[in-house]
């Protein structure tokens, strides 16, 4: 079998616009983490009093400034890049989506740069492109007609990756059966997401649409509540557990083991409830990008960024 092999597409002026757009935004993602997580690390600083966890979490701050100043990515681990795409059908480029977005990785991994993270699954070589079969993942959205595009760019790290899990609960479980079952995985696995933790949990019919809320979960905002009561009982609740497990910073045992605890949540099927949990780590490299129909963008969780 071939090894995979890439070459830079044709592309019209305004694809070639919005690909080298993104390649200085995923630069910046890799590098500046996003506003929320920022602030977030340093209300937990403020509670961790022991020196451990201070200095633990003063390196982070250094971490963060060496990476501005020097240019380089907040963590070796740059992840593998997923893009998570909600669009109207009127915006203008829907049709060299995939090629740009392809592009604009393999280009930032050059210019970042981003480490290596794309290998071929059973061929079990590294393309050392950071594209490969499937890599970028893209999900896209429709969403009516509009010219706009919104996007959340996202650095899937091997360490943050790992806790990661979706099972769909025996009828009877109940939500006691979630609570569980995200309690198993932290207890379990938490660790080796670098604490603290933000986990992103989803609920739905199936594994994969409990999967999907739970990576919608991380991207939202760290500090946010779920819109229903009853879901957002449940993130306190899961936060306070998970807390009291005593990760604390980078799990040298402390206060606070999360930034927080996001559940998006889509109806299901009456017999059961289909459950994923999915965990972000300190270096939570998540952007997101606003794009109308001409190419101007907005970048909502890096303010003061230019590209
Ligand atoms: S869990 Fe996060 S901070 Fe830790 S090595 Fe992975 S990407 Fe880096």
């Amino acid at each position: 079998m071939g090894r995979y092999a890439y070459a830079e597409k044709e592309m019209s002026s305004e694809a070639k616009k919005m690909r080298d757009i993104l390649v200085e935004y995923i630069t910046v993602v890799g590098r500046r983490l996003p506003d929320d997580v920022t602030k977030k690390l340093e209300e937990l600083a403020k509670i961790e009093v022991e020196p451990l966890q201070q200095l633990v979490y003063d390196t982070m701050k250094e971490n963060q400034m060496l990476a501005e100043e020097l240019n380089r990515p907040s963590c070796q681990d740059t992840g593998a890049l997923q893009f998570f795409v909600k669009c109207g059908t009127n915006f203008p480029l829907l049709a060299e989506l995939n090629d740009i977005l392809k592009e604009a990785v393999y280009l930032a991994t050059k210019k970042a740069p981003l480490r290596h993270n794309a290998v071929q699954t059973f061929d079990e070589y590294n393309t050392g492109l950071n594209i490969g079969t499937g890599i970028p993942t893209v999900f896209t959205e429709i969403d009516g007609d509009s010219d706009i595009l919104e996007m959340y760019v996202y650095m899937a790290g091997g360490g943050c990756s790992l806790p990661g899990a979706a099972k769909v609960l025996m009828p009877g479980e109940g939500y006691e059966g979630v609570v569980r079952f995200v309690m198993d995985q932290m207890t379990s696995y938490g660790i080796n997401a670098c604490p603290p933790l933000l986990v992103g949990i989803g609920i739905g019919t199936s594994v994969e649409t409990a999967s999907m809320n739970s990576k919608l979960a991380l991207m939202r905002e760290v500090g946010s509540v779920s819109p229903n009561e009853n879901a957002a009982k449940m993130e306190k609740l899961l936060e306070d557990g998970i807390n009291n497990i005593g990760l604390g910073p980078q799990g040298f045992g402390g206060k606070k083991s999360v930034m927080g605890v996001n559940i998006i949540n889509t109806g299901r099927h009456p017999s059961v409830i289909g459950v994923a949990v999915n965990v972000g780590c300190w270096s939570h490299r998540r952007g997101k990008i606003i794009f109308d129909s001409q190419l101007n963008y907005e970048l909502p969780l890096h303010e003061g960024v230019e590209l």
